[in-house]
């Protein structure tokens, strides 16, 4: 890194932020295999704190490869580059005072502490979706499970690329047994508890 750039304190403090806009920023990490569902409740997530008036964004791992990270492939090396890319951008939008909720495979541990030691305790959530590999592999939203098993497509997490299931996440979820709405609940239950957002009458 150069010597020669400094930090700027903003004058406007993210603990400002927070109360103007009536929320705790936090990150909702989801992690788990492709097809686990990852996208579908972040997004329903998304909706549901939107309606309730909350401030949210939502990161993508597809969209993030057409341009952040679209010089970065499917290597261990390039994955984590692309985490660490998305947990740096998740940061400022944390930094801004927004609930964040990113949506990426991030199949190796080192990388996901990574991207929680960026956060203050407590505003990483990681969400690992915990349906077996076998559903995703039925429901094989995108086809990728086929090619991967037919040899056309390497590197594929959970067939030739590993998935290391995280060991203390923060929320749980298998959506081979729990509906969409079960799932967003539980978040929410999540989110009201650890007071990130207010019950509101
Ligand atoms: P990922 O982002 O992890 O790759 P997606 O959300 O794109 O996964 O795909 C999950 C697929 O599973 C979608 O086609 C979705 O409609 C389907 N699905 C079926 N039941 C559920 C459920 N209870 N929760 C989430 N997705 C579900």
């Amino acid at each position: 890194m150069a010597d020669n750039i400094v930090w700027h304190d903003h004058k406007i403090t993210r603990a400002e932020r927070s109360v103007n806009k009536n929320q705790k920023p936090c990150l909702l990490w989801f992690t788990g295999l492709s097809g686990s569902g990852k996208s579908t409740i972040a997004n329903a997530l998304d909706v549901a704190l939107y309606k309730r008036g909350y401030h949210t964004f939502l990161l993508d791992g597809d969209n993030v490869r057409h341009g952040l990270c679209k010089d970065l492939g499917f290597s261990d090396d390039d994955r984590e580059e692309n985490i660490r890319r998305v947990g740096e951008v998740c940061k400022l939008f944390a930094d801004a005072g927004l609930i964040v909720m990113s949506a990426f495979i991030s199949p190796f541990t080192g990388d996901r502490r990574l991207v929680r030691k960026l956060f203050p305790a407590g505003e990483f959530i990681e969400v690992f979706m915990d349906t077996p590999l076998a559903i995703c592999e039925e429901r094989d939203p995108k086809g990728l499970y086929q090619k991967a098993r037919s040899g056309q497509l390497k590197h594929f997490t959970g067939i030739d690329s590993p998935y290391e299931v995280p060991a203390h996440p923060e929320i749980r979820l298998d959506t081979s047994r729990h509906t969409v709405e079960e799932c967003v609940e539980s978040l929410i239950a999540y989110l009201l508890e650890r007071e990130m957002i207010a019950r509101k009458d």
